[in-house]
């Protein structure tokens, strides 16, 4: 937490909404006011470990939205995004300190609605090597 918010940690953790809904997918940030959307579903279903490393980049997502840095840049693509880059980057260090394997940690960036292009665009920016065949 501390490495995301630094002094700001206090502040950040007391006056972060978080929403609940019953609408799928994961979480995710609202861009109108910078809270925190969470599915319940995900959240009761969901893998642990996913959940918390999901937990870790919504939060660089929250630090980022008071900076007044704009989440949704579509002059990016997702994985060039600076702002996801910087998500993941915090995630994947939170994932190693935990022991993850790179193996693990790329199973763990791989998602729907990235291509295998994407996906291994963004392992490269984050020095996560992804050595095995992707099955799509
Ligand atoms: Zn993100």
């Amino acid at each position: 937490m501390r490495q995301i918010f630094g002094e700001k940690t206090h502040e950040v953790l007391q006056n972060l909404k978080v929403k609940f809904t019953y609408i799928g997918g994961y979480m995710w940030i609202d861009p109108t006011d910078g809270s925190l959307i969470i599915s319940s579903h995900y959240l009761n279903e969901g893998d642990k470990t996913d959940i918390y490393l999901d937990l870790i980049h919504e939060l660089v997502h929250v630090r980022q939205f008071m900076e007044g840095k704009k989440l949704f840049d579509a002059e990016y693509d997702y994985a060039d995004r600076p702002t996801e880059i910087e998500a993941y980057q915090h995630a994947v260090n939170e994932a190693r300190r935990l022991g993850l394997s790179d193996r693990q940690i790329c199973e763990y960036l791989k998602t729907e609605w990235m291509t295998n292009e994407d996906l291994k665009k963004l392992a490269k920016s984050l020095n996560v090597k992804c050595t095995w065949q992707y099955a799509q």
